[in-house]
């Protein structure tokens, strides 16, 4: 590990001056960030320290939605009973993620904002866009049986690893965060993650120094709630592929569904087209493989990754499916 400066945030607005200069990085849970720092992926020279800013708490807000602290550990927020109540997606999608140790640790803004487990990514030997522009991407033709399928790019086939940000994205959240100079935004998730394009390297809008200062979610959409996540073993593992879901509907008949993809795409994958298609429809196998194919337009795997289309496909059945027969599928 290199040597680099460090000091402990006082105030949000102040954190983000002090981590807008060259090299500079915040640390919160630090369960991301300082593995990739002992492997040099990530080599900050000015750490700032969030732990002691008060992490915030789950609070109703006016209009019937919640606000939810960044520092909030992902095991509060799991254990929350609003969330627990009103978001069981959002819970049962944290419960998913890592372990007890990490969930205990990481919180809400760094869950956001992890970085890719491409195998290639954290190996400094190897060539990696993400890591580092311009080298290539040792993963077209490597093992990439993580790797994403839908939205990728020729510079970078890289999944994003959360299961709570794909819960995000189901319940329309909205980041809230604090530039270096103060001025603040609120930022739909929809829009806060980037394609790879030809800039792997940027992971989201963010700008340098801007400060996740919390979330917000709307009231809880209508339907029954639920996250499937298929892993390769049944704890501490990365979704090979998992859907959030809320699924309206009784007798076989949907009424509305939203989902959500994790473990295929640069960022948790929602296509409203998708949606739309199941609306006041028979969930019958014509519907399902229609939606499923909006879901995955343009879609191709790299050899070992091949799997992950039919397997989103049938798991999408699977939770629609058995969402409108009544069954509570979480
Ligand atoms: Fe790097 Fe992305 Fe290629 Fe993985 S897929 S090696 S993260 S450029």
């Amino acid at each position: 590990m290199r040597s680099f400066t460090y000091e402990r945030a006082i105030d949000p607005a102040s954190a983000a001056r002090a981590a807008s200069v060259a090299g500079g990085s915040f640390i919160a849970g630090g369960t991301n960030l300082l593995d990739m720092m002992k492997l040099e992926v990530e080599t900050p020279s000015h750490l700032v320290d969030l732990g002691r800013l008060p992490p915030g708490g789950v609070i109703q807000t006016a209009d019937g939605g919640v606000s939810i602290g960044a520092g909030l550990s992902n095991s509060a927020l799991a254990a929350d009973p609003i969330i627990r109540d009103r978001y069981p997606v959002l819970s049962q999608a944290l419960l998913a993620g890592a372990s007890p140790q990490l969930r205990n640790k990481a919180t809400t803004a760094g869950n956001l904002l992890q970085r890719t487990r491409c195998v290639y990514f954290f190996d400094t030997a190897k060539a990696c866009n993400k890591r580092q522009p311009g080298t290539g991407c040792d993963a077209l033709a490597g093992y990439n049986r993580m790797n994403a399928v839908v939205g990728v790019s020729n510079d970078c086939i890289a999944a994003h690893p959360s299961d709570m940000a794909v819960a995000m994205m189901v319940l329309d959240a909205t980041i809230e965060t604090v530039s270096p100079g103060g001025a603040t935004r609120r930022i739909p998730i929809a829009q806060f993650y980037r394609l790879p394009g030809n800039t792997p390297h940027l992971d989201t809008v963010l700008a340098p120094g801007e400060l996740i200062t919390g979330v917000t979610l709307p009231p809880p959409p209508p339907g029954i709630q639920g996250y499937r996540k298929i892993r390769d073993r049944a704890s501490y593992a990365f979704a090979l592929v998992s859907i959030a879901s809320v699924v309206d509907g009784s007798g076989g008949q949907v009424r509305q569904a939203r989902f959500a993809c994790g473990g295929i795409g640069p960022h948790p994958w929602r296509v409203t087209a998708a949606e739309t298609a199941l609306t006041n429809t028979p969930a019958n196998a014509a519907s399902l493989d229609h939606a499923a194919d909006l879901l995955l337009a343009g879609a191709a795997g790299h050899g070992a990754n091949d799997f992950k289309i039919p397997m989103t496909r049938r798991l999408l059945a699977q939770v629609v499916s058995t969402a409108v027969e009544g069954t509570n599928h979480g």
